[in-house]
């Protein structure tokens, strides 16, 4: 359709009711979508905790999960079972670290989540677990060496150890964004492991990853010292890894 004629059909001069009726109904369908973005994100943060728990990656109640959200993150609120979350228990947090009032009291770990996002304004999702193996090698007070080229995933030649503080401390705040400014997951002493990613699902996998990778480290352990691999090597992985998911992105955009 064009021409006056045309436009003038559609809108009548003089017409007020009508021609305001045309100005709100851009901004109603901006707050509508604004609305379904929210509540998809909670959903998409529900799902991630979920996955996390019944695939045994977190014990209990352990473990929390938060995705970048405006200004701020949606994370899964403290101490509620996994199983039983609606998207009214999460949590919006805002950048200064004010929780959304009318919400459970969001997880004690909310401060290194947002100390996350802050280090890393490239990625958008955290998931935190107690996995087993990666808590024990925690508790041993032991890093992932480069015994595996897939510990390049993290973005480096390990996957290290930050100190223990206190859950729930801005202490511990500070230790995990130590760990992850140069990584993408490091270990947590004495407690568990952290992984970030541009997405839940990728934030996730790669908190199983590490889980696998702190396994099979500590197998290898009980046979020998393993035999690690080079600086320069695990410089390529990490360069190949930039790559690595190409095909799976190219299908996810369809
Ligand atoms: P929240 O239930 O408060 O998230 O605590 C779980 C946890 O893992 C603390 O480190
Ligand atoms: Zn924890």
């Amino acid at each position: 359709m064009s021409g006056k004629g045309g436009k003038g059909k559609e809108a009548p001069p003089g017409n007020a009711a009508r021609s305001g009726k045309r100005k709100t109904k851009p901004i109603q369908r901006k707050t509508k979508s604004a609305a379904s973005d929210n509540v998809a994100a909670r959903a998409a943060v529900i799902d991630t905790a979920q996955k996390m728990s019944r695939e045994g990656l977190s014990p209990g109640r352990s473990g929390n999960v938060s995705c970048r959200f405006g200004q701020g993150m949606l994370i899964t609120p403290s101490g509620l079972a996994y199983a039983e979350l609606t998207v009214r228990d999460i949590v919006y947090v805002s950048g200064d670290g004010t929780a959304q009032s009318d919400a459970p009291k969001p997880s004690s770990e909310w401060r290194f989540h947002l100390a996350a996002y802050q280090t890393r304004p490239d990625r958008h999702a955290v998931v935190h677990t107690h996995s087993l193996n990666a808590t024990a090698l925690a508790c041993a007070g032991k890093a992932i060496p480069a015994f595996h080229y897939m510990v390049a995933l993290a973005g480096g030649n390990d996957i290290p150890l930050v100190p223990y503080a206190t859950f729930g401390t801005q202490e511990l705040a500070g230790h995990v964004a130590n760990g992850l400014r140069n990584r993408d997951a490091c270990l947590m002493a004495n407690h568990g492991q952290i992984a970030i990613s541009q997405s839940l699902a990728a934030a996730l996998e790669l908190a199983f990853e590490v889980e696998q990778l702190a396994a099979q480290y500590i197998k290898a352990l009980t046979i020998g010292p393993p035999v690690l691999l080079a600086d320069d090597e695990m410089e390529r992985m990490v360069e190949k890894f930039r790559n690595y998911g190409e095909n799976a992105n190219k299908h996810a955009r369809g």
